[in-house]
């Protein structure tokens, strides 16, 4: 099978294409860089199979001449991270919408089944304890940046499923919680690799509002091979699906954690969110997916606890020659 995987060189995708080779597909990777990084795609350099392809999603032509050829699409490709999208909200918006209809109209046009990534920001405000996927959407103001990325992609999902059930191609949507693990970087929001840079800095550890809002956070190690069973089951076909973690915990919680898991001197702080993100930011205090449409459908159950997500994450931060400084 050979697999185009838009965004490869991300964090998500990297460890997607790494599952993918292995697995003995031919992988091709659309990565634009700017998020991704070539780093992340260092194992998988002069594999057999295995090539890149430095571009666009916004390149409609391009991403045809990609797909027709490919015999699966992962669409992973995004503007993501809390300060890209409130930094760059109109490139986000364009990547995130135009980009997702180039690849899902490409991939239906060549009769390819496609995955899109989504996100659990589709739900908005929304905090009920165990998110369904046909639990309803809580967004604030349409004029409020910070809510770009979860309507764009609230959006994509419905370009996804539309186009889905209008030609039959195969479909699948895959909804992260707040998924982590190595590779991920801090840089552009994303708090357990940030917090991870900072304890093993022995700088403060930065806790944005009390601390008290909640996530559940999902390990990369888990949802890759969740997202490609759900690739091969017809029943999950034109569905959204809830991908991530079982272990919930307050940010304050977390920062504990990160803590006693380095053995770090450093300090808790606490920041108000308009100096962390600017004014108006409106955070969600509470994401908590329900995946038991996972579960009936692949008969996912996600293996691993918060301690072991940290410790993945520093064993690969400490492997690494210096900790990178989040901006
Ligand atoms: N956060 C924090 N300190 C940081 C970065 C993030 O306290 O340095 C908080 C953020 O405000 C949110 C949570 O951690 O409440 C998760 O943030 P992230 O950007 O990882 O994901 P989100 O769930 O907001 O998409």
């Amino acid at each position: 099978m050979k697999a185009v995987v838009t965004g490869g060189a991300g964090f998500i995708g990297s460890h997607l294409c790494d599952h993918l080779v292995a697995q003995g597909h031919e992988v091709v990777v659309l990565d634009d860089l700017s998020t991704g990084s070539m780093e992340n795609l260092t194992q998988l350099e002069g594999t057999p199979g295995f090539t890149f392809v430095q571009g666009d999603i916004l390149d409609r032509d391009l991403v045809r001449n990609l797909v027709e050829e490919a015999d699966t699409v992962f669409h992973l490709a995004a503007a993501v991270g809390v300060y890209n999208i409130v930094d760059n909200p109109l490139k986000s918006l364009r990547i995130n919408l135009q980009g997702t209809e180039n690849v899902v109209e490409a991939a239906v046009a060549n009769r390819v089944p496609y995955m899109v990534a989504s996100t659990s920001e589709v739900y908005g405000k929304n905090d009920a304890d165990g998110l369904k996927e046909d639990d309803d959407r809580i967004y604030g103001s349409p004029i409020k940046s910070r809510w770009s990325y979860a309507a764009a992609k609230g959006l994509d999902e419905l370009v996804a499923y539309v186009h889905g059930v209008e030609s039959g191609v195969p479909c699948v949507i895959t909804r992260f919680f707040n998924v982590v693990g190595p590779r991920q970087t801090g840089q552009y929001g994303m708090v357990v690799p940030r917090f991870v840079d900072q304890a093993l800095r022995g700088a403060p550890i930065t806790v944005y509002g009390t601390g008290a809002q909640r996530r559940c956070f999902g390990s990369v190690f888990d949802v890759i091979p969740g997202l490609l069973r759900l690739m091969e089951t017809p029943e999950a076909y034109n569905q959204a699906v809830n991908l991530g973690g079982h272990e919930e915990v307050s940010i304050k919680g977390l920062a504990d954690r990160v803590v006693e898991l380095t053995g770090s001197t450093s300090e808790i702080v606490y920041i108000d969110y308009e100096q962390a993100y600017g004014d108006g930011y409106e955070d969600m205090q509470r994401r908590y997916p329900d995946t038991s449409l996972a579960h009936r459908l692949i008969g996912y159950r996600p293996t691993r606890n918060l301690n072991d997500i940290i410790n993945s994450i520093v064993a690969h931060r400490r492997a690494q020659d210096s900790v990178p400084q989040p901006a």
